[in-house]
């Protein structure tokens, strides 16, 4: 007997709606057609995404990751930022996908004092901006995370900017003095 297992996906372009059968979604995540827009996108298992059922807090630290191999050799480092947090793990934007498993993540705290701790990469999945969306689950002992995560949220309630934060709201403001009003809604043809 057949088992379908239905879960609904939303194509990336058009927001179409779809059930797709679950069964041979992998973990990390399996390329679908959109059957409308005939767009390409990536689809995760819902236990996947229900997995981090922490609550979580919306944050823009800046974190440096390291990610090694399985026998912890260093084999890519580069920096992201924090969307949010919780205590089962991290979303991390990324300039580029992150390829493998075990990392280390960095980051400072209040007193500039470096804080890091261990991870696991979930899923790495493309954003609709070219950057990269990483879910990646904290490995460890619990005290060691929640200090981590305490540390990341007071410094980002204290400080309220880093680099990227006053980038972003420069960018931000050149790009609204270029569009100084919005477009008047075009005339409908209805
Ligand atoms: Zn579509």
């Amino acid at each position: 007997m057949l088992l379908v297992n239905l879960m609904r996906i939303v194509c990336e372009s058009c927001h179409s709606k779809f059930k797709l059968d679950r069964n041979p979604v992998e973990p990390t995540g399996t390329l679908v057609r959109c059957s409308k827009c005939r767009a390409v996108f990536r689809v995760y298992p819902p236990d996947i995404v229900k997995r981090r059922k922490h609550p979580r807090v919306k944050t823009q630290n800046l974190i440096a990751y390291f990610a090694f191999d399985k026998h912890r050799k260093l084999i890519s480092h580069g920096m992201g930022i924090a969307l949010d947090i919780s205590k089962s793990g991290i979303l991390l934007e990324t300039p580029n996908s992150i390829k493998s498993g075990f990392l280390v993540l960095t980051a400072t705290d209040k007193l500039k004092k470096f804080i890091e701790v261990n991870g696991r990469l979930i899923y790495s999945k493309k954003s609709s901006r070219g950057t990269y969306l990483c879910g990646i689950e904290f490995i460890g002992n619990d005290e060691r995370v929640i200090d981590f995560i305490t540390k990341l949220i007071r410094v980002y309630n204290v400080q309220r900017n880093n680099l990227f934060i006053i980038l972003k709201k420069k960018l931000y403001h050149t790009y609204s003095r270029s569009n100084p009003s919005k477009r008047s809604p075009s005339p409908s043809s209805h």
